[in-house]
């Protein structure tokens, strides 16, 4: 009877609302979120260790030389990957580890893990998506830009989820993804 826990992994465009969903999850103990690395230099109160591993281009590529990445992709011009080590412990203990990641990244790990379980996190609508975009005030307008189009392509990419769930009400969003991994941990044929 296995016990390991479970893979989620939790993509939608910036903006979408991700991370306040993953933050709302994470107060369950039995959930972790992996912290990732990444190339992009810090926002204002992002804490290094904490938001990201926050390293340099020579550092991530010797991860990458070195096989520390459980997946890894480049997202508007910045490099992100997942720490391998600090993922397969959590899973072994039992814990259910999230990944906040974007859409290349998830495409990569479900091939490697099948029984991940992706989620996708979809704005109400491009509209929307911007208006929460431009009120974070934590990027500038050419960024916002690049991740807008980003947007629009990732959107298309939603398709390969597992589960496609609509953030338009946190509170609703937050029990849709609860619902979720309540049913694929009641799986039978989890291999886990
Ligand atoms: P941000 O710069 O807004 O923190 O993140 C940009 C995008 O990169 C988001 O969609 C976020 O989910 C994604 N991301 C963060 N960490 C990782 C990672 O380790 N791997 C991949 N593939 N994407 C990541």
């Amino acid at each position: 009877m296995g016990t390991k826990g479970l893979l989620m992994v939790i993509s939608g465009p910036s903006g979408a609302g991700k991370g306040t969903v993953v933050s709302e999850l994470i107060k369950d103990a039995s959930f972790r979120l992996s912290v990732s690395a990444t190339t992009r230099p810090p926002r204002d109160g992002e804490r290094n260790g904490v938001h990201y591993h926050f390293i340099g281009s020579d550092e991530f590529d010797k991860i990458i030389a070195e096989d520390g990445f459980l997946e890894y992709a480049r997202y508007c011009g910045n490099c992100y990957g997942t720490p391998r080590a600090q993922t397969e412990e959590w899973l072994g203990e039992g814990k259910n580890v999230i990944l906040e990641i974007e859409v290349q990244g998830y495409k990569n790990i479900k091939k490697k893990c099948p029984d991940c379980v992706g989620i996708f996190i979809m704005p109400p609508s491009m509209e929307i998506l911007e208006k929460r975009l431009r009120g974070r005030g934590t990027e500038d307008e050419a960024t916002i830009q690049k991740r807008l189009k980003r947007a629009e392509s990732e959107l298309k990419l939603a398709q390969n989820y597992d589960y496609i769930i609509t953030n338009d009400s946190l509170e609703k969003c937050v029990s849709d993804v609860c619902c979720v991994i309540r049913a694929e941990e009641l799986r039978p044929n989890r291999s886990g």
